[in-house]
């Protein structure tokens, strides 16, 4: 009898290549080249741990084949699209005793930091609406620049308009642009991530519209200099132009629908975005006796912080507002944890509070340390780091998305 494994894949037309798979697998199957994310059928478990973080579902995706003819990594990174089921040989179908089909175990949602299910009074979002096959055309309403002039960090606001096409969205999702034109192997340019950054009523309140935040790259992570295809080209749109949309994506990082919910959000530059959109819904619909706001907010130096101008005017009773600069001169180095750890008395009242819920977005290497400051904050006010940790993540109140 033939052995056969239920191979898994990932598709390549949904993928938009956000590394959450990779970051997530615990047993290390998930790699990838320069345009593909693909999964080690010889050492992929099954286990199910990368399926429910992923915002798109490409994750899921499986194919059972003969062991000896499961396909290679070399097989995926050439892929564009997922090859069709085999049709397999009599004496293979026939053999389900001899199936090495990893089982459908629940995700070991331990292996995350972070939740991966979204807070229990958030509302239902669409996912996936449209795809790489089939994107929604929308056309620029408005590109802003919202870092100084005089600052190096060119980010925009961009307006994105869907006319009469049903763009559903909520407050922590996200969207796929695709740039026009083909890479270097001459297909074309796979769809990049950018957060929304506007409340799910619009940018303008009552129109089919919503904002991105992106920063233009010019640099590498080296410092070497490149130029960032999608950003770039979101960055130099003019008022007008159409532009190819996939998405909405993700399903976990959402705003609880609760006016009482206290919202502790930390982030650093263009993670700003989620941010943005969840403060301006609640402030759309302010009410006496509403839960706390609270921002932490980290850029390189007050020229560099996207947003900074509106940020400033909104009034500090309704949002508790904490700028980390990195770089300013004749000034320490300041982060995001450093500014939480000076407020550790407050954050355990928040981390105290059944209400509470927590949103981290913004650069990978701020993870560790807000993490660590969180669990400072609890262990000097009486409370149990671990046993807490694990319930905000259960409960689906305390949300990661860092790149
Ligand atoms: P950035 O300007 O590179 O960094 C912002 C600040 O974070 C700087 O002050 C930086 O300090 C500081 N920082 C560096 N390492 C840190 C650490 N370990 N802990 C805490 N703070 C640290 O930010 P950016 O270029 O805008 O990048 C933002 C990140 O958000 C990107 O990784 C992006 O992919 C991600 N993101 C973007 C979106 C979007 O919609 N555009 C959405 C989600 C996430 P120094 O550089 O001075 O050390």
């Amino acid at each position: 009898m033939t052995a056969l494994l239920k191979q898994h894949l990932i598709d390549p037309v949904i993928c938009i290549r956000c590394n959450t798979c990779e970051e997530t697998c615990p047993v290390k199957a998930i790699t990838h080249d320069s345009r593909n994310y693909v999964v080690d059928a010889e050492i992929c478990n099954g286990c199910g741990a990368c399926l429910s973080p992923c915002p798109t579902g490409s994750i899921d995706n499986w194919r059972t084949v003969p062991k000896a003819e499961a396909w290679s990594l070399a097989d995926q990174l050439g892929w564009d699209e997922l090859p069709p089921e085999r049709e397999l040989s009599r004496d293979a179908a026939g053999d389900d005793a001899g199936s090495e089909a990893p089982g459908f175990t629940p995700p070991p949602l331990d292996s995350a930091r972070g939740s991966t299910i979204a807070p229990a009074s958030a509302a239902t979002p669409a996912v996936n609406l449209y795809t790489v096959r089939q994107p929604a055309t929308a056309t620029v309403a408005g590109n802003v620049r919202v870092t100084a002039t005089a600052s190096d960090s060119d980010t925009h606001h961009i307006v994105l308009d869907f006319g009469s096409l049903p763009f559903p969205v909520l407050e922590g999702q996200s969207i796929g642009i695709i740039p026009p034109g083909i890479d270097a192997h001459g297909r074309p340019h796979h769809a990049r991530q950018y957060s929304i950054a506007s409340p799910r009523d619009g940018e303008r309140p009552g129109y089919n519209n919503l904002s991105i935040t992106v920063k233009r790259v010019l640099t590498d992570h080296e410092g070497r200099p490149v130029r960032g295809v999608a950003s770039n080209y979101v960055c130099d749109l003019q008022r007008g132009d159409s532009v190819q949309v996939i998405g909405p994506f993700g399903s976990s990082f959402l705003m609880p629908d609760d006016p009482r919910a206290d919202l502790l959000m930390i982030c650093t530059g263009t993670g700003s975005a989620p941010m943005r959109g969840m403060t301006e819904r609640r402030r759309r619909r302010r009410q006496p006796g509403d839960g706390r706001l609270m921002l932490f907010f980290g850029a390189r130096s007050q020229a560099e912080l996207p947003y900074f101008g509106p940020l400033s005017k909104l009034p500090a009773d309704f949002i508790d507002i904490h700028l980390a600069f990195s770089r300013t001169p004749g000034q320490p180095r300041t982060y995001v944890q450093d500014l939480l750890r000076a407020r550790a008395a407050e954050i355990a009242g928040l981390l105290r509070s059944d209400h509470a819920h927590i949103y981290v977005c913004g650069l990978k290497g701020m993870e560790d340390g807000v993490i660590d400051a969180l669990r400072v904050a609890a262990d000097q006010h009486g409370l149990d780091w671990k046993p807490l940790h694990a319930r905000l993540k259960a409960e689906g109140r305390l949300h990661l998305e860092t790149y």
